[in-house]
C-alpha cells in the first residue's frame, strides 16, 4: 500500500502519518524530518537544503527526488509506505510515478487534508518538537507530561526554526503555487480523496482508514 498525504503546513500530515503507520504497519517517510536530520548533521544534502528551509521555500526537486529514491529502496518499504510532504511539485509527482512505475507499482490513494488558515497558524505557532526523536506536541492542545521534555525519549522540546508566522506565510505561498496543482494531477488519476482536518485527530485517522477499506 502506497499512501500519499498532502496538505498545507500545519494541517496535521505528520500526526496522521504516525497514526496510519502504526495501524497499517508500514513506514512513514517524512521528507521534512529527513531534511532536518541532514541539516543537523551538515551532510551534502543538508547544506543544499538549509537556506531554502530556513526561508520556508521548497528545496530543489533534484535534491528531493534523490532523497526519496534512496529511502523507498530500503527493505522496510517493500510492503508499502506513507509519504508525508512528498510530492510537493508536479515534477516530483511525475518523477514518483516513473520511479514506482519502473517497479510495476503505483500509489494506492492520495489524501488531501484541508483546514482554514487560522487553524494552520495556531497549530504552527504552538507546535513543539522533540530535538531527538521528532515527536510532535502543542503548547495548548497536546502538551508533554512536564511541558518541556518528550514523553517518548525524555529529550528537550524545541520550536522548529521555520515555525514562525513570517515563514509560515512563505510556506503557504509555496503550497498554493507549487503543491496545490497536484490536486488536479491526482484527481485525473482517480486517486484523490479530500479530508477535512477540522476534527479531533482520532476521527480523521478513522476516516482515512475507512477510505482504505480498513475495518476500524
Ligand atoms: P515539513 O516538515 O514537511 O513542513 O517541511 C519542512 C521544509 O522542508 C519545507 O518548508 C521545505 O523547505 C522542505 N521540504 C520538505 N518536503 C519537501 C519537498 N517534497 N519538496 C521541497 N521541499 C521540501
Amino acid at each position: 500500500m502506497i499512501i500519499i498525504l498532502m496538505g498545507a503546513p500545519g494541517v496535521g500530515k505528520g500526526t496522521q502519518s504516525v497514526a496510519l503507520s502504526k495501524w497499517l504497519k508500514i513506514p512513514h517517510i517524512a521528507l521534512g524530518d529527513i531534511l532536518r536530520k541532514n541539516v543537523l548533521e551538515q551532510t551534502k544534502i543538508g547544506k543544499e537544503a538549509e537556506d531554502f528551509m530556513k526561508n520556508g521555500l521548497l528545496v530543489p526537486d533534484e535534491v528531493i527526488i534523490e532523497v526519496v529514491n534512496s529511502r523507498i529502496q530500503e527493505d522496510d518499504c517493500e510492503k508499502g509506505f506513507i509519504l508525508d510532504g512528498f510530492p510537493r511539485t508536479i515534477t516530483q509527482a511525475e518523477d514518483l510515478e516513473k520511479l514506482l512505475g519502473s517497479e510495476g507499482k503505483k500509489a494506492t490513494a492520495v489524501f488531501n487534508i484541508e483546514a482554514e488558515y487560522k487553524h494552520l497558524l495556531e497549530r504552527i505557532i504552538g507546535r513543539r518538537v522533540c530535538k531527538n526523536c521528532g515527536a510532535t506536541y502543542h503548547v495548548l492542545h497536546h502538551k508533554s507530561q512536564n511541558g518541556r521534555h518528550c514523553d517518548v525519549c525524555g529529550e528537550e522540546l524545541v520550536q522548529r526554526k521555520d515555525d514562525t508566522e513570517e515563514t509560515l506565510n512563505n510556506r503557504i505561498k509555496e503550497y498554493e503555487e507549487q503543491t496545490k496543482p497536484l490536486i488536479g494531477f491526482y484527481e485525473e488519476r482517480g486517486l484523490l480523496i479530500t479530508i477535512n482536518a477540522e476534527d479531533i485527530k482520532e476521527n480523521i485517522t478513522e476516516r482515512i482508514l475507512k477510505h482504505l477499506g480498513e475495518s476500524v
